[in-house]
């Protein structure tokens, strides 16, 4: 009776167990492609070529154990096995990869529930505000990879371009937040990485793969979710290569060149877990083919590049006249070209492997008030739900968001500086307000921004003020 309730239990927990399966300790390969483990304790297993390989060592003859004697070597000594399990992580299995079979049509990525470019920009409109050219560049670019994906490379060897993209824009304008908002539309795994801390480590090669162990991570472990994730990498204009210089320049161009067989799909193995390969992680082979690489960057001095050559175009024989032509023109970093980020440093590899490249503008006041008040998860809106908890009401004039958006363009990091500022305004009514029950609304006016007075409180019972924008 006993034995088969032992059974039973066994056979509950299995469902779950299942979805792991062992790693190699030896060569750290799956059992998928390993073969069937030998199980030495409850953690650790090795594959039958590790095991085999290990026996024949032991039966070439070349190690005669009759005459070791462990206790005249004092660096020697037999290894409990028991004790290893302290130095292995405490999981040392992978999630399986799902039998190829389930990946018919239902399951991949299908063409029709793919959203049309023009659904996926009005689902970023409720959260990015502007950015009218760059939300339609991407989500024409999105669907395009996904199309891509889904019909993979079929019998008419038509295979079309993977649409990796460079996004640039100055910082604050929400290229990070167009991404994320993009990645969580579309229910896939997105990495951040950021291109700077690539140069640092030494071991560029391991580094550039930790990008992928990110997605991975993302993806819950699983392979085939992450094989269809975005990639976010973050500050690529700092890994340029450096101008006049004739040294070797091991910091950006090399990263660039590391990146390349990323970009372009290529079996990758990655860490699951960790940043760099060591002996005690496993590695999962990545396939990056299908991953979508989003690469972004304020390039500095880019703008300066583009007038330069807007200049010379314009100018032969003219040049002293013309020459600040340019300066007063507006985004003039929609008309940059692939030259331009070559100029910049960029490698033209790098680049011919970006092939959907497109700006972002930076934001005016009035967009920065629109960020304040219109996207879904608007910080306005938060602050007015939390209040909305103690049943008090807050309004903004449109005054006091005007001068909030005039105090984060002074920063110059765009929209990022703006809910810096409004948490300074708002600690004290956050503070204040609940110590009172009868407080009914709160009014936030442009003298409480500019600190000339406070905010209009008005009691329950008493209409509310009305906004005077
Ligand atoms: P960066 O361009 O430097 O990557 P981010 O995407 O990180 O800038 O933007 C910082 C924050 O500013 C975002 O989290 C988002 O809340 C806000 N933001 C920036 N641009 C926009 C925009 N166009 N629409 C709505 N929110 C924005």
């Amino acid at each position: 009776m006993d034995m088969e309730n032992k059974e039973q239990e066994q056979e509950t927990e299995k469902p779950e167990e299942n979805e792991y399966e062992d790693v190699c300790f030896v060569c750290h390969r799956p059992e998928s492609s390993a073969g069937k483990m030998i199980h030495l304790t409850k953690d650790i297993s090795i594959c039958p070529e590790c095991m085999q390989r290990t026996m024949d060592m032991m039966s070439s003859g070349n190690v005669d154990y009759k005459k070791l004697d462990f206790s005249r070597m004092p660096n020697i000594s037999m290894i409990n096995l028991a004790d290893l399990q302290n130095l292995i992580p405490r999981r040392q299995k992978v999630k399986k990869k799902a039998p190829q079979k389930q990946e018919g049509p239902e399951k991949a990525l299908d063409i029709r529930s793919i959203p049309a470019p023009h659904k996926i920009k009005e689902r970023l409109d409720e959260y990015v505000i502007g950015q009218e050219q760059a939300k339609k560049v991407i989500s024409v670019a999105v669907y395009n990879h996904y199309k891509r994906v889904a019909a993979g490379s079929e019998a008419d060897g038509i295979e079309i371009e993977k649409s990796n993209m460079l996004m640039i824009g100055p910082t604050g304008s929400g290229k990070t937040y167009l991404v994320k908002t993009l990645a969580r539309l579309l229910d896939v795994p997105l990495a951040i990485a950021d291109a700077t801390s690539l140069t640092e480590a030494g071991y560029i090669g391991d580094d550039i793969e930790s990008v992928l162990s990110k997605l991975l991570a993302a993806a819950d472990n699983d392979v085939e979710k992450a094989e269809r994730g975005i990639v976010f990498i973050d500050e690529i204009d700092k890994i340029a290569k450096k101008k006049n210089t004739n040294q070797r320049d091991v910091s950006g161009e090399s990263v660039q060149q590391g990146m390349l067989k990323l970009l372009e799909g290529a079996q990758i193995e990655v860490p699951v877990g960790a940043n760099s390969k060591n002996a005690m992680v496993p590695l999962e082979t990545i396939n990056t083919r299908n991953i979508l690489f989003i690469c972004g960057g304020a390039f500095p001095d880019l703008e300066n590049i583009i007038k330069e050559r807007l200049n010379k175009r314009s100018s032969i024989g003219f040049r002293a006249d013309l020459k600040d032509k340019y300066d007063e023109e507006k985004n003039l970093l929609r008309q940059v070209t692939v030259e331009d980020i070559r100029k910049f440093g960029m490698i033209p590899e790098f680049i011919g492997r970006l092939p959907v490249i497109f700006t972002l503008d930076a934001l005016t006041e009035d967009m920065m008030v629109s960020v304040l008040k219109e996207p879904k998860n608007a910080i306005l809106k938060q602050y007015q739900k939390l209040l909305m908890l103690d049943e008090v009401r807050l309004d903004f004039t449109e005054e006091a968001l005007h001068a909030i958006a005039r105090r984060a363009m002074e920063k110059d990091t765009g929209a990022r500086a703006l809910r810096a500022i409004i948490e300074e305004f708002m600690l004290d009514i956050m503070y204040e307000v609940p110590k009172d029950d009868n407080i009914g609304q709160v009014l936030i006016t442009e003298d409480y921004i500019e600190h000339r007075g406070g905010p209009l409180i008005t009691m329950r019972g008493v209409p509310a003020l009305e906004m005077q924008g």
